[in-house]
């Protein structure tokens, strides 16, 4: 789907054959053992097809990252050229590759050797456009832009990533709260409460990440005593559950 910046898809096939034409024997062995290395060299897997990781950052505000988002996220990518309909020929038509003369290998003298490659004008293809097509420049293909929309999970965490596909991937930036903070699935927050009603008890609303919290604050609470208000805390982005709120509180002590 996206194949940026292909170096004209040159490929490394060299085959390889040495001249005899030397009737003196250390030379001939001394070409054997470059051609046995050589063909070593050759045999080894040879690079994947050219395509390039894209890889995009999208920022979240806080409560974003706990609702979910949509983001529409342009990528760069390769389309047919729509003036030569790909073919990269303003004419439409091709001739034979003036470079390789219609062959689609190149030939190199190495020393005692002769080495033959692709040819890198028209890529082995032995063909070129008649005429090259001006949008393109004879490629075939323009460079452009892909629009995506991008659903992001609720839950995500601050450096999750997002694979759209195999090649495109979006790096997840939260922004930090200056209420809240996170760990794991969990939120936790600080509320002040006064020395009676940490004595006494009674009822706080306290805000959370999906509203103001009515919360039930038990008798006999001592400073930084934290209360655990289950499924409160984040939606997990791998399963259905959800973290809890961890609510500090703290005795403000009338001075
Ligand atoms: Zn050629
Ligand atoms: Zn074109």
């Amino acid at each position: 789907m996206l194949a940026l910046d292909s170096p004209s898809g040159y490929t490394l096939s060299l085959i390889l054959s040495f001249s005899l034409s030397t009737s003196r024997p250390l030379s001939l062995i001394l070409s054997l053992i470059l051609s046995l290395i050589l063909s070593l060299i050759l045999s080894l897997p040879r690079p994947l097809p050219f395509a390039v990781k894209v890889m995009t950052t999208v920022r979240l505000s806080f409560m974003e990252s706990v609702k979910g988002a949509k983001r529409q996220l342009t990528f760069p990518t390769m389309h047919s050229c729509s003036t030569c309909s790909g073919s990269g020929s303003s004419t439409g038509k091709t001739m034979a590759c003036p470079v390789c003369k219609g062959s689609g290998v190149e030939h190199t003298a190495m020393g005692p050797f002769h080495m033959q490659t692709s040819c890198r004008k028209c890529a082995g293809t032995g063909r070129v456009p008649e005429k090259s097509c001006t949008t393109c420049h004879g490629s075939g293909s323009v460079k452009s832009e892909e629009t995506i929309d991008v659903d992001i999970p609720a839950g995500i965490e601050d450096g999750m990533q997002l694979q759209i596909d195999n090649l495109r991937y979006v790096t997840i930036e939260v922004e930090p709260s200056s209420q809240f903070r996170r760990k794991g699935t969990n939120v936790y927050s600080t509320t002040h409460i006064s020395l009676p009603q940490a004595v006494l008890g009674g009822k706080i609303h306290v805000p959370g990440l999906y509203g103001d919290m009515a919360v039930k604050v038990p008798a006999g609470i001592y400073s930084g005593q934290r209360l655990k208000l289950r499924d409160r805390g984040f939606p997990s982005v791998h399963d259905y559950t959800k973290g809890a709120h961890i609510l500090e509180l703290v005795v403000d002590i009338p001075s």
